[in-house]
């Protein structure tokens, strides 16, 4: 069985070899950016305003009407949450050898039969990716069986664009289906251990020196 999230599919689809290399192997790692200790910070700096009402430092203060204007109202909110789900679906302990795929949601937020996912993005707004919030979404279906609809979004917090996305219960087996050509390519790589390089402009930023396609920054 194939173990899967939302970021690992997407390393894989966009280059198999290094996801292998990376995310199997553990041959290499990923250098940490100034973008992504900046990305981290603000996730910690959000997750303890919101769960602790911890004051926002100075640098990020500016966050604070947003993030206000998603909490306001809400009774049932959680933070930096959790959830695995195992290959039936139904969700298990997040370090559980039994899980098949795992996610973290930034923030979720409960009312009645009703969801909202958010997750916090720092970098570029060019190109949003929503199919995260779909995974997120069916995470949150198996988690909590009173939720009949999810209302999600991708809050690019340095542009102030938010990019919302609902889903319905009724549309599970479809959502979860979209998800199968993808999967199927990578349990295909597995099961031949073939893992094609897919060489982009993103070579400049792997780590992967073993590859013909590496370059040298
Ligand atoms: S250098 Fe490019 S092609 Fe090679 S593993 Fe890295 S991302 Fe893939």
């Amino acid at each position: 069985m194939i173990k899967w999230s939302f970021s690992g599919l997407k390393q894989f689809l966009n280059c198999p070899r290094q996801y292998h290399e990376v995310k199997v192997l553990r041959n290499f790692v990923v250098q940490e950016t100034e973008q992504i200790r900046y990305g981290k910070e603000v996730h910690r700096a959000l997750e303890d305003y919101v769960r602790d009402g911890k004051p926002l430092p100075k640098n990020y203060r500016r966050f604070k009407k947003v993030v206000d204007a998603l909490v306001k109202g809400k009774t049932e909110i959680d933070v930096e949450v959790e959830m695995a789900l195992n290959f039936a679906r139904e969700p298990c302990q997040f370090d559980s050898p039994e899980y098949w795929v795992r996610g973290i949601a930034d923030l979720l937020m409960v009312e009645g039969d009703t969801a909202f996912v958010v997750d916090y993005k720092t970098g570029s707004a060019k190109y949003p990716d929503a199919k995260q919030l779909k995974l997120m979404a069916l995470m949150t279906f198996a988690y909590k069986p009173q939720v009949q609809k999810v209302k999600g979004g991708l809050l690019f917090l340095l542009h102030d664009v938010f990019i919302p996305a609902e889903y319905h219960r009724k549309d599970i087996d479809a959502l979860w289906a979209s998800f199968d050509p993808d999967l199927f390519r990578l349990k295909q790589s597995t099961e031949t251990d073939h893992w094609l390089p897919n060489p982009t402009p993103l070579c400049g930023w792997c780590p992967v020196n073993t590859c013909q396609f590496y370059k040298e920054r």
